[in-house]
């Protein structure tokens, strides 16, 4: 089974649109998502358009404020605290990654918890980890629900992550903790990667290695969520070697096409319950 991530994330977008359509005609309000994007780096423009697009198209109203990548930290700092204070704003998202005069931990930290979209304030990341109601960084939020498209009951279930950023490996093993599953975490000082991998009925990969899980590292009828996007030459591919590992495996992801327009559809659906949370 390839697990179609566009279709998945098409269906779960109509439902946002469904119910902001809806809220709107109860209440004549919607949410509302603040982006900061600063400099020109092409990866950030590409992403941070996409988010405006498919917020449009789902009827939260998006704002992009651009600065120069010179701008100083104090300036996007007094930004987020009036961003934090704008009741119109349910949401609040720096893009990354930022220009090095801007120091990450005082952004993400600057953010109001309660509008931190992308789940990255550590008070978000305190409650994610023990286990209470928290804002679930979009993308191991995507994998999960698209792992659940496969198996609704993943209790017990041994899953392996590939990779531990704060961005997808550590979030993913809370979440999976808090579904039941025996959960390990590998990265680049793991001894015998491949042995470690073997054992997953779940392996998520989120490294940026090209292909770098081979058709002997997985169990059969496994599922396997391939979290990467890596160039090679014109082509984009996964950190999972596609084709070798198909055929071997119940479920598996493709690069592009998989986990990626799920982050997307997981933004507008974190924004959404921020908005109602307020
Ligand atoms: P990151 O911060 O660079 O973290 C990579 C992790 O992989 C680290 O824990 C690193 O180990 C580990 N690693 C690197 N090389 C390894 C190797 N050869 N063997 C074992 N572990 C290795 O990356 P990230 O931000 O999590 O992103 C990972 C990938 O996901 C990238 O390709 C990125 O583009 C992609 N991504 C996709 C989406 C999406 O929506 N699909 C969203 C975000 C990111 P150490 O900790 O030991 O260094």
């Amino acid at each position: 089974m390839i697990i179609d991530g566009k279709t998945e994330s098409a269906i779960l977008r109509q439902e946002i649109k469904k119910e902001i359509s809806l809220i709107k005609k109860q209440t004549n309000r919607t949410p509302g998502l603040a982006v900061i994007l600063i400099g020109d780096f092409a990866p950030s423009q590409i992403y941070v358009k996409n988010k405006e697009k498919n917020s449009k198209e789902v009827g939260i109203k998006s704002d992009v404020i651009r600065y120069p990548k010179e701008v100083n930290e104090v300036e996007i700092l007094r930004k987020i605290e009036e961003l934090n204070n704008d009741k119109e704003v349910s949401g609040i998202l720096v893009q990354l990654p930022l220009p090095e005069q801007i120091s990450k931990e005082k952004i993400i930290n600057a953010i109001h918890p309660s509008k931190d979209v992308d789940g990255f304030n550590p008070v978000n990341v305190g409650n994610l980890a023990s286990g209470y109601k928290a804002i679930v960084p979009c993308t191991p939020l995507g994998c999960l629900l698209l792992i659940k498209k496969v198996e609704k009951n993943i209790a017990g279930k041994n899953a392996v992550i590939l990779g531990r950023s704060n961005l997808n490996g550590k979030p993913m093993a809370q979440l999976l903790l808090k579904e039941n599953c025996t959960v390990t975490i590998v990265h680049s000082k793991t001894i015998n990667l491949k042995e470690e991998c073997k054992k997953a009925d779940i392996l998520i990969a989120a490294v940026g290695v090209a292909n770098l899980v081979k058709g002997d590292w997985v169990k059969k009828d496994s599922i396997i969520i391939d979290v990467g996007i890596n160039k090679v030459g014109d082509r984009l591919v996964g950190d999972v070697d596609f084709d070798k590992v198909k055929d071997k495996v119940r479920a598996i992801t493709p690069v592009p096409g998989g986990v990626g327009p799920m982050t997307i559809a997981c933004l507008l659906r974190n924004t959404l319950e921020c908005f109602k949370d307020r």
